[in-house]
């Protein structure tokens, strides 16, 4: 009998955790249930989602940034279905395929001209693999430099160039000759340049752990110290691409301009559908490492230029003309950050409001009065990541808003919201917000007794892992 998806669907919904805790990941089945994110979702359109007893819920992190255009956006939904009823050809490997061909002339009239050619990719991680062996092989060098709080993927390569230590941790050795700089921090990269052997300085233009924006010429004067020392410069526009930030790509904010010699994409490439990304070079950079007949497939991977998330990708940047989604974005973000910046002074535990567009970083902070500061502290010393909790937790469960913490041991809460979120949306996530950061104020309170709840939970669990 062929697979009745819908009807397993609907007799194993809400066996969702079980599952996890049994077969996928139960630890982080359990890190949902301590947060009280262990929600069962049945259904998801546009900016909303749905649970199994029909609450509604809006989704301020949108897949990590992948559903750009909302979840299941028609259009692209269509394009999909239409194609699959085409019954046409994929992979056939030994062929150029038409499509592949179609969405990477789409992608060049979208970014400066001379990113001329462009490799497909599965993921954001495998593009970034992409760039560290193109840039290695284009330049003859070995070294790569990335960032403090760079997150560029998780697979070895991309680990290698990973700012954060929690998530290095237990895998050395990394790869060899990566070296880690400051952000934003122009001195520090021409020092490291100086050095002769560096292939390439691989950055986020807006980095997605800390939502930290450079300085407005920071990438053009970094495209240039590269260029005056041989190293390449390749942007990670995995995250800050595809309109996140009000623009195409957000190298475009540069006051100077800038053109990355190698740009990676992905995630939002193709509505969130299908795994898709593209790594687009220079031609002086695809020459060398394409360099005869003989390596004309020297990279490649099996499922690179599947029709499946080519398609999805056309009809995505269709929407997105179509839709006028990266405008929307702009106007949209300006919004949410006016109404945050106005927050700022009026809430003790809002320190200041970042990013651009609509990647938003919220920064918290310790509080002004002491009986505040006490609770703030003891928080702290508990686990240095748990005190945002105190705004997400409460978002979920009394306000049916989905947000994110902006990286480990920070206190940075991040919004990644579909680009094409509404006025209306846009309002319940703020009034929900400036409900749930009133109420932190009020100290001993039901936020605080959660948070305190949480603490001896994780310390408790650390203890046990450590007599282990
Ligand atoms: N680069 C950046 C800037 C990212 O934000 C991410 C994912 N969060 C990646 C690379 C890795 O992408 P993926 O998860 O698709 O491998």
């Amino acid at each position: 009998m062929p697979l009745d998806i819908r009807r397993l669907i609907e007799q194993e919904s809400g066996n969702n955790y079980s599952l996890h805790a049994q077969h996928v990941n139960p630890r982080f089945a359990r890190v949902l249930k301590t947060i009280g994110f262990d929600r069962c979702y049945g259904r998801a359109l546009g900016s909303h989602l749905w649970d199994l007893e029909g609450t509604r819920y809006l989704d301020m992190i949108s897949g990590y940034g992948m559903f750009a255009l909302g979840r299941n956006h028609p259009g692209v939904r269509q394009a999909i279905q239409d194609f699959l009823d085409l019954e046409y050809v994929s992979l056939v490997q030994m062929e150029a395929p038409l499509l592949s061909g179609l969405l990477a002339r789409e992608l060049k009239k979208r970014v400066p001209t001379e990113l001329d050619t462009v490799y497909f990719t599965n993921s954001g991680t495998e593009g970034v693999e992409t760039a560290i062996k193109f840039a290695r092989c284009a330049t003859g060098r070995p070294a790569i430099l990335f960032c403090k709080s760079a997150f560029h993927g998780l697979s070895n390569g991309s680990l290698a160039l990973n700012g954060d230590d929690t998530f290095r941790k237990g895998f050395a050795p990394f790869l060899p000759e990566t070296r880690r700089i400051p952000f934003n921090d122009l001195a520090a990269l021409e020092q490291a340049l100086a050095a002769g052997d560096v292939a390439a300085f691989v950055v986020e233009p807006v980095q997605g752990k800390g939502v930290n924006v450079p300085a407005d010429d920071y990438l053009s004067q970094a495209a240039e110290l590269c260029r005056r020392h041989g190293a390449l410069l390749v942007a990670d526009e995995v995250q800050s691409g595809m309109g996140r930030t009000g623009r195409f790509l957000a190298c475009e904010h540069d006051t100077a301009g800038v053109v990355p010699d190698i740009l990676v994409l992905s995630k939002a490439l193709s509505g969130g559908y299908v795994p898709v990304g593209a790594v687009m070079t220079r031609r002086s950079v695809y020459d060398r490492v394409f360099s005869s007949l003989e390596r004309a497939v020297v990279h490649s991977s099996t499922f690179g230029q599947g029709s499946l998330a080519m398609v999805a990708g056309l009809a995505t940047l269709a929407a997105y003309d179509e839709e006028d989604v990266i405008p929307h974005a702009a106007r949209m973000g300006a919004y949410l950050r006016q109404r945050l910046d106005g927050m700022v002074g009026r809430f003790q535990f809002l320190k200041s409001v970042r990013g651009r567009g609509m990647m938003i970083g919220i920064e918290l902070g310790e509080p002004v009065s002491f009986r505040l500061r006490t609770a703030w502290s003891m928080v702290h010393r508990m686990d240095a990541s748990l005190f945002p909790q105190a705004l997400i937790m409460p978002l979920l469960d009394e306000h049916h808003v989905i947000t994110q913490v902006a990286g480990h041991h920070m206190d940075v809460i991040k919004l990644l919201p579909p680009l094409n979120l509404s006025q209306e949306d846009a309002d319940w996530f703020l009034d929900a917000f400036k409900q749930v950061l009133g109420q932190l104020e009020r100290f001993p309170g039901p936020a605080w007794d959660v948070l305190v709840r949480m603490g001896r939970h994780t310390l408790g669990d650390r203890h046990r892992r450590g007599a282990a």
